[in-house]
């Protein structure tokens, strides 16, 4: 039987409506109304995930990687709605979603395994020495704990891996924090379907119902209630630059400050190096063009900007570009103000000083096409709007007079997810000065590849400075990205019965 979404918030293990509602806006078929949450909702979320962290924050790492292997098969269990589901909202492909959805147990199955592990414990000990001139020391030891409550954002570009059981959701409950998400409203029948797995995988491994609410709505004061409410200890978002940075303020204004992992965006510019523009120019025209325009440029890692020497051997790499981009053709985007968005700011761009136009095409609606422009370095340098993320397929490319300007743009950049060096051998030493600018500007530095496909590991980072994340220690892919949501705790002299399970003796 196929599902049929019926628009409430999930409450620790109780669907509820609320008075207020909005209706959604799918591609293709009929919008159903979606009950609008508030403040009253989110209380009733975060007081039941407050009593389940009691018994949740004390579970053994097991007991959670099995539940989190159950979310990951009772997603797989309603597979084919979640499909129809998310292609009928977003327009994206039902291969992007299958693939999303692989990729969304597979995370929830690599926190499994990584908290079996263990390391992540960073468990330490110092053993008491009475016996220490002039003082004694007394026995130390130290584990990573869970925080508490976290507040989980659902992003609109990711309907699953950056939704509500995304990676966001997936490294808190690995944690051992229960979770209360906001939905995004541009999917919300695929938002309430994983939660409805969620709820099936809480009941099948006997969880405590306040692991995990989902709360919808259309109001920023929904997702301002969820971060200053005094129980919530952090919160996790992927979006813009501008309602980050509000619900990041009013994180550090509460009375109690939380962290706010924000990642927010980045133009994740791309470095051709002299050799590798004169001997494939034109292949990395075409490269950077299916990257550009991969999910209708709606990625977080898009490469917005190449930065290449001017001279002969840029055309080549211009042309293919221009060409392929021109061949692409118009994309649906995930909801109307996001094309619109897309639309204004290209209009920007093309407005800038020194700006010339490459390719543009005119669309309207739901429906973006690629657009590129082509600027100086210097233009590019005295224009702060020519280096602001615009989310969808505009490329810029920045020629400079050789590599020392392309230096210049380098050092001018604020923080990215990404920095990409296309290089040959012998463009090595030419190479060398890029790396320790990028990696104070980047938190993942490419070298011949192109920035979008992150692949979920130990070694990803996906973060870096501020824009692109508010916390520049931390990720949001990754198996580290669990950290975000543990704090060291020292326990001194404590006996071993007191002690959380993961410092007993075995
Ligand atoms: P968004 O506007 O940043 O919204 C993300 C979430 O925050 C939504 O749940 C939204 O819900 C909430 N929100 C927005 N403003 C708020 C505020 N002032 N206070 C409290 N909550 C607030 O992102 P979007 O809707 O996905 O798309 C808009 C733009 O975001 C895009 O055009 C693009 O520029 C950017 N974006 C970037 C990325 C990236 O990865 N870099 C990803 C997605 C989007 P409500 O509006 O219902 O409050």
């Amino acid at each position: 039987m196929t599902y049929q979404p019926h628009g409430k918030h999930l409450i620790a293990g109780d669907w509820v409506a609320s008075s207020d509602s909005f209706t959604s806006q799918p591609v293709s078929g009929a919008g159903f109304r979606v009950c609008s949450g508030g403040a009253a909702e989110v209380d009733r979320a975060v007081q039941a995930a407050e009593q389940a962290f009691a018994t949740y924050g004390w579970t053994s790492r097991e007991d959670r990687a099995t539940f989190l292997e159950a979310i990951a098969d009772e997603i797989d269990a309603r597979g084919d709605d979640i499909t129809r589901l998310g292609c009928a909202e977003t327009g994206l492909p039902e291969a992007r979603l299958q693939g999303e959805r692989g990729r969304t147990t597979g995370q929830l199955r690599m926190f499994a395994a990584h908290i079996r592990k263990g390391d992540y414990l960073d468990r330490r000990h110092d053993p008491a020495l009475p016996d220490r001139a002039p003082l004694p020391r007394p026995d130390l030891k130290m584990v990573q704990r869970p925080i508490g409550p976290v507040a989980v954002f659902g992003a609109s570009n990711f309907p699953l891996a950056f939704s509500t059981a995304g990676g966001d959701t997936a490294s808190a409950l690995a944690a051992g924090c229960p979770v209360v998400v906001k939905g995004h409203p541009a999917h919300p029948a695929t938002g309430e379907i994983v939660a409805d797995a969620v709820a099936a995988a809480i009941a099948r491994s006997g969880m405590p119902a306040g692991t995990f609410s989902f709360i919808q709505g259309t109001s920023h004061e929904l997702g301002g209630a969820l971060v200053t409410h005094p129980l919530i200890r952090a919160a996790g978002f992927t979006g813009s630059l501008g309602a980050g940075r509000a619900l990041f303020d009013l994180c550090a204004a509460r009375p109690e400050p939380i962290a706010f992992f924000g990642e927010l965006g980045s133009v994740n510019p791309v470095f051709v190096m002299p050799g590798a523009l004169a001997s494939r120019g034109a292949a990395l025209g075409a490269a950077w063009a299916g990257s550009l325009t991969m999910g209708v440029g709606q990625f977080c890692t898009n490469p917005g900007i190449v930065v290449a020497p001017e001279g002969p051997a840029l055309e080549a790499f211009t042309e293919a570009a221009t060409k392929a981009l021109s061949e692409t053709g118009e994309g649906v985007m995930l909801t109307e103000p996001i094309a619109e968005a897309y639309r204004k700011g290209v209009d920007g761009i093309a407005r800038a000083q020194g700006v010339q136009e490459l390719l543009r095409a005119t669309c309207d609606r739901r429906n973006a096409a690629p657009a590129v422009y082509t600027v100086p370095a210097e233009a590019w340098l005295a224009n702060e709007v020519l280096a602001e993320e615009v989310f969808g397929p505009l490329g810029i490319l920045v020629t400079a007079t050789g590599p020392e300007q392309m230096l210049q743009v380098a050092r001018g950049l604020r923080g990215q997810l990404t920095a990409t060096l296309q290089m040959d051998e012998q463009d090595t030493e030419t190479a060398k000065p890029f790396v320790p600018v990028l990696e104070r500007k980047a938190g993942r530095v490419l070298v011949n590849g192109f920035p979008t496909g992150v692949e979920v590991a130990d070694a990803m980072v996906h973060g870096g400075p501020y824009p692109a994340s508010t916390n520049f220690g931390a990720t949001s892919v990754g198996t580290l990205a669990i950290r975000r949501f543990l704090r060291p705790v020292c326990y001194q002299d404590m006996p071993d019965s007191l002690l959380p399970e993961d410092l007993r003796p075995a």
